[in-house]
């Protein structure tokens, strides 16, 4: 029997607020437990929840970038449970009516762009967390998180592989990066994943049992997971057996999912519309307004880079999935321009800097033996996250010293090689090229009396292609600049070499 996987994801993302969803309470992350707190979010009596404006035009500027339509009427309701992490007994959130609906959001799948559709994104607030101590019997909580604002955001379940559920998270973080909505730094978990999955023999119609994967916190994670998944899945049912409906959690060390509760049903939530909150309504002119402030979105973003600084579709659409990478990129460019470049002239040079040289020099150092991961610097933060995730750590080479090494590039004042040797030199020791260029003696060399003398030599070797050249082989004039520029040690100054060598062969 062949099956055919079928995943939907659910992402929490906590949206950029300066203060929680119904108190004014602060949301930064890592201050001293509880210190965050007030009676409204410890959830003492007598208080009464105010919705915070910020986080609701937050929900509807993420929902207009992944083409919702936007609720003009907005309910809240409890969610009830027990936990020690929610000191109310129950969760405001949105059940009935959520504040976007009906979306979708373009993906780079196996084959080609498609579309992923978005059910539904609605506000609600987060929990607090417990706190296991080590070596004590207890347990304690910290409610700092305790409602802070997220936005649910859940797909239909349109998603039928494991690359096809990352591609879609990271096109989702980006867009939300963007929109300046949530920072998507999943180690601090403000953006967490939960796919749910289950399969179905090819060309039946009905869904299957469907698993949910709790709170995941890499791309990586994601992908061994839903792996792991659709082996055991596939084996359950080859050997004849039934998939449970149940929620499991992904165990890292085990390389395996495990299960944490049988899955609870809408109805055990007892939801009902929060009597504290009156409807929320949200007006037509309102929603143009936030609609005209939007950023840029992912496919302009693209066009504009090939059009203005010359770039092909491929690197383009690299530098405009990361803002961090794409902010950095301009920063070097505009950092050029001062020195009197185009953007243009070093548009190119820059990107593929930024996208391949950087990699290359990220997967060198990541190979070394005793490389450790957490404090080790690197040019460049999360190029690509599901590869590198927390390696990219800031980036250390300031646009004004990366500008500078591209500028003597794109003039012919350094060679390729050379350009290579600064450029790793300037990851590691965070000096100027022009310092690197000095200390090492890589200075280049314009002397003609000296280039002159590596012709000679170079030519005396290569008698055949002289030969040849003077034949009328005009492809081997490449061949001998390129042991002129070797015999030098990629110093000479390539214009120099080309000039002379013409001059020395007629
Ligand atoms: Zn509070």
């Amino acid at each position: 029997m062949i099956y055919e996987v079928v995943i939907g994801v659910e992402v929490h993302a906590q949206l950029r607020t300066k203060s929680k969803l119904f108190c004014g309470c602060g949301t930064v992350f890592g201050f001293t437990a509880n210190s965050q707190t007030c009676p409204l979010c410890l959830g003492l009596p007598g208080t009464l929840p105010v919705i915070n404006q910020a986080a609701v035009e937050m929900a509807v500027r993420a929902g207009l970038a992944l083409n919702c339509t936007i609720a003009a009427n907005n309910l809240f309701a409890r969610k009830n449970y027990f936990y020690p992490d929610l000191p109310k007994g129950y969760q405001i959130s949105q059940y009935e009516a959520p504040i976007c609906e009906h979306g979708w959001i373009e993906i780079a799948g196996s084959e080609g762009k498609r579309r992923v559709r978005i059910r539904r994104a609605h506000l609600e607030e987060d929990a607090g967390k417990s706190v296991h101590v080590a070596g004590t019997n207890g347990s304690r909580v910290d409610l700092n998180r305790a409602g802070t604002p997220l936005l649910e955001i859940v797909t239909e379940p349109d998603l039928r592989s494991a690359e096809e559920v990352v591609a879609y998270l990271k096109s989702l973080r980006e867009t939300l990066i963007y929109q300046d909505v949530c920072d998507g730094d999943m180690e601090k978990g403000n953006f967490r994943c939960e796919p749910n999955l289950s399969l179905r023999p090819l060309g039946q119609k009905e869904f299957g049992t469907k698993v949910e994967m709790k709170n995941i916190n890499s791309f990586k994670f994601v992908k061994d997971a839903i792996e792991y998944e659709i082996k055991r899945q596939t084996k359950v049912l080859s050997d004849g057996g039934k998939i449970l409906q149940e929620t499991r959690l992904w165990n890292l060390d085990r390389g395996e999912t495990a299960v944490m509760r049988s899955k609870e049903e809408a109805h055990d939530y007892r939801y009902f519309p929060d009597p504290d909150l009156v409807p929320l309504k949200i007006s037509k002119e309102w929603i143009d307004q936030v609609r005209s402030s939007l950023a840029e979105l992912p496919a302009d973003r693209r066009n504009r880079l090939q059009q203005e600084f010359g770039l092909s579709e491929y690197s383009a659409g690299v530098l405009a999935s990361d803002k961090k990478v794409l902010e950095y990129f301009e920063q070097c460019v505009t950092e050029d321009e001062k020195l009197g470049l185009s953007k243009m002239e070093v548009g190119k040079e820059l990107a593929n800097c930024i996208t391949i040289d950087f990699q290359g020099l990220t997967r060198k150092m990541l190979s070394r033996p005793g490389f450790e991961r957490s404090n080790t610097p690197l040019p460049l933060r999360h190029l690509d996250y599901s590869e590198y995730g927390e390696v990219w750590h800031g980036m250390i080479i300031p646009p004004k010293n990366l500008a500078e090494l591209i500028a003597k590039k794109v003039k012919g004042e350094i060679s390729g090689p050379i350009y290579k040797t600064v450029l790793e030199e300037m990851c590691e020791t965070h000096r100027t090229a022009e310092e690197i260029i000095e200390a090492k003696g890589l200075k280049q060399v314009s002397d003609e009396g000296i280039i002159e003398k590596i012709i000679d030599e170079v030519l005396e070797k290569n008698l055949d292609q002289v030969a040849q050249f003077k034949e009328g082989k005009q492809q081997v004039l490449g061949f001998l600049v390129g042991q002129v520029m070797k015999a030098s040690g990629g110093k000479a100054n390539p214009g120099k070499v080309n000039e002379l060598l013409k001059k020395r062969l007629g």
